[in-house]
């Protein structure tokens, strides 16, 4: 009997963890159907913790049809499970601890007859916590805090698929926007004050690109001195003027022991593009055009396609890419299809 429960509690930690590294991980709808899958003698209700706003991951359900507030925060703020109430009736709240804060509260109450293991429900809330701390900190740059390229190359395509077209056809729709900020002339900084100064600027940088832009922006250090800003819905003007906004921000900044520091931009929108890469190409484009052009300014790419500035070249790297991925595919298929035939008694002998 206990060897049977082990293996029970290492399937379901070990599909867990494969739940919190793969995409579906960061949807916690998904989270909240398989701890229903698992636990069916539990009435469970996922809740996200925002600071002070506490939302239902599934609408519409209030916290406080559960617990009152002192139960609420004494969970939160002691980062523990709290039990209301005693025996069959009692409801349980498990926070989801993701790096030692708690993304997540977990609301569980027995359904009547039904058995349940609650240390087996907490333990997988707990592991899931721990699995999702390490999948964070390795999409974190350890010196600014912000997101590093590995979250980027993990999240951008996943974006894009995401995004739907706009409803109505204009000229600038609201969208998603990639912008790449590399610091002008950082290596003479290195080169002047030291590393662990040119380090104190990228600490500093990181600080005024977390002021600056809306919580719902995704801020990453893409490496070295480069940065990148995905803003969210909003449209190619709006991004323009957002960025050289930051642009002089930077400008007017006094760094400690270094003076002003400037950057140069180059920005593009999520639109028609198939692939992350073209996304990242295009805003490379327009940076090296912004650098080429003076530095400290911000370029949109679509703007110089627009003014004859640059000449689009990857719209037929796009549909060559393509054209190649589905070849690649059909080959596979038809490979596939020739082997089962082969495979099947007396075909052998048709030819
Ligand atoms: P440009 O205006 O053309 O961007 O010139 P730049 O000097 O900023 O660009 P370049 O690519 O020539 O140099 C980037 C420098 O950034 C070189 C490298 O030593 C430095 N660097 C990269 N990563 C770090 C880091 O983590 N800390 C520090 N201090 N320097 C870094
Ligand atoms: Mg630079
Ligand atoms: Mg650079």
């Amino acid at each position: 009997m206990a060897k049977r429960t082990l293996t029970h509690a290492t399937q379901l930690l070990s599909d867990v963890a494969k739940f919190a590294e793969s995409d579906a991980g960061r949807d916690n709808k998904t989270f909240l159907s398989v701890l229903r899958s698992n636990f069916p003698g539990l009435d469970i209700h996922v809740f996200e913790t925002k600071g002070r706003r506490i939302t239902p991951v599934e609408s519409p359900v209030a916290i406080e049809k559960f617990a009152d507030e002192i139960d609420v925060n004494t969970c939160l703020s002691d980062r523990h499970e709290v039990e209301i109430g005693s025996g069959n009736k009692a409801t349980l709240l498990v926070p989801v601890l993701v790096n030692n804060s708690a993304s997540m509260l977990v609301v569980a109450k027995r359904r009547p007859r039904w058995r349940a293991n609650m240390e087996e429900f907490v333990t997988l809330i707990r592991a899931y916590g721990n699995i999702l701390s390490v999948v964070q900190a390795s999409e974190r740059d350890t010196l600014t805090g912000l997101f590093n390229r590995r979250m980027l190359d993990r999240r951008l395509p996943e974006m894009m698929s995401g995004l739907r077209s706009p409803r109505r056809r204009t000229s600038d729709p609201v969208s998603a926007h990639v912008a790449i900020l590399d610091i002008d002339r950082f290596k003479k900084i290195n080169d002047k004050y030291g590393h662990l100064y040119g380090d104190e600027v990228l600490l500093l940088f990181g600080g005024l690109m977390k002021q600056s832009f809306r919580s719902s922006d995704i801020l990453i250090r893409y490496g070295g001195e480069e940065f990148v800003v995905v803003l969210t819905d909003t449209t190619l003007a709006n991004c323009e003027m957002v960025l050289d906004r930051f642009r002089e921000k930077v400008e007017s900044y006094w760094f400690p022991n270094i003076g002003h520091v400037t950057i140069s931009v180059g920005a593009t929108r999520i639109g028609k593009q198939v692939l992350s890469a073209t996304v990242l190409d295009q805003t490379d484009q327009a940076l090296y055009y912004a650098k080429g052009s003076g530095r400290n300014r911000v370029c949109i790419y679509e703007n110089l396609v627009k003014y004859g500035r640059i000449k689009v070249q990857v719209a037929t790297d796009d549909a060559r890419k393509l054209f190649d991925e589905k070849r690649q595919l059909s080959t596979r298929r038809k490979s596939r299809s020739r082997d089962r035939r082969a495979s099947r008694p007396g075909s052998a002998s048709s030819h």
